[in-house]
């Protein structure tokens, strides 16, 4: 690699933008999409540091240290706080980068950008489409489908991927040393090193893993609707135990899948038949993509969890 990245994995993807800075092919507008925690965000802001350092990031100098403090005043960030883009910064946005600036480039980062309710990403795209003069757009997604496919296509696309096992153990090792835990951390990563130094970092991450795993085999081996839909109250305030909860639950029906396969018998093989679990699986994933396009999220829950009572 030519530049610092400070990125675990996506080496394809990277040595193509390196490629493209190299040849002095930088795009206007890029969209960076790819699974939440795998590093796309932290990779769009690496790529404005490089496109806005003289050095391609040194790290050392003036614009560097100013975009380190996020105080550099050709780099406009608009960071997901879990809200929605409203229409009003986007026009603001839109008047900013209208301005003159003298810089050889000026860098406009927005993450998550499906967070544009469609009337904003429709007033943004006429500024993607005539960008002032020297604006670079980057521009990252995690829910790709939620992006408009005009956006879409004016801007060049990267995609990014889960990062292998083998690689994330690898380097987590010689970052962050042996870990009595790190398999499972491993496990429960699935691929995304954001995950996996979060886990490294808080234990009280990696309990709260455990704990809502060991709720799901709870729930897996009785029969208590009450307490599963007390459970479902609490999932329904609360986005960031959602997502654990799907994380965990997938995982766990995986694992399953694969120890009724491959071991034999199973504790849970009595209530839940091979054809049970893989419907119990699609059932998950349905209800995880009925909540993203916003069904009542109580009721899909509910109704997942009704299908868990034997
Ligand atoms: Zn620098």
């Amino acid at each position: 690699m030519l530049y610092k990245w400070e990125t675990i994995g996506h080496k394809r993807q990277l040595e193509q933008l390196e490629k493209e800075i190299s040849e002095n092919n930088i795009s206007h507008a890029y969209l960076f999409s790819g699974p939440k925690d795998v590093g796309v965000f932290r990779i769009a802001r690496i790529f404005a540091n490089i496109l806005l350092c003289p050095n391609n990031y040194c790290t050392n100098c003036q614009d560097c240290k100013l975009i380190q403090n996020g105080s550099h005043q050709d780099l406009i960030v608009i960071g997901d706080n879990g809200e929605t883009i409203k229409i009003d910064q986007v026009r603001d946005l839109i008047n900013k980068t209208n301005l003159t600036s003298h810089a050889p480039s000026r860098v406009v980062l927005i993450e998550n950008i499906e967070r544009m309710p469609i009337e904003a990403q429709n007033s943004f795209l006429k500024t993607l489409e005539e960008p002032a003069g020297n604006t670079i757009f980057i521009l990252t997604a995690t829910k790709i489908n939620q992006v408009l496919s005009t956006i879409k296509s004016r801007t060049r696309r990267y995609s990014f991927f889960n990062v292998d096992d083998s690689t994330l153990r690898k380097i987590l090792t010689k970052e962050y040393g042996e870990n009595a835990d790190m398999s499972e951390i491993i496990q429960i990563a699935q691929g995304r090193p954001g995950l996996a130094i979060n886990l490294i970092k808080n234990p009280a991450v990696l309990t709260e893993q455990r704990n809502i795993y060991n709720q799901i085999e709870f729930f897996l081996k009785k029969n208590d609707l009450s307490r599963k839909f007390t459970f479902v109250e609490a999932l329904d305030k609360d986005q960031n135990q959602l997502e654990l909860f799907f994380d965990a639950f997938s995982r766990y029906l995986r694992k399953l899948l694969y120890e009724y396969l491959y071991k034999g018998d199973h504790p849970l093989q009595s209530m839940f038949s091979l054809r049970n679990v893989v419907d119990l699986f699609e059932s998950l994933e349905k209800t995880r993509y009925l909540i993203d396009r916003n069904t009542n999220k109580r009721l899909a829950l509910e109704n997942f969890f009704l299908q868990t009572e034997k």
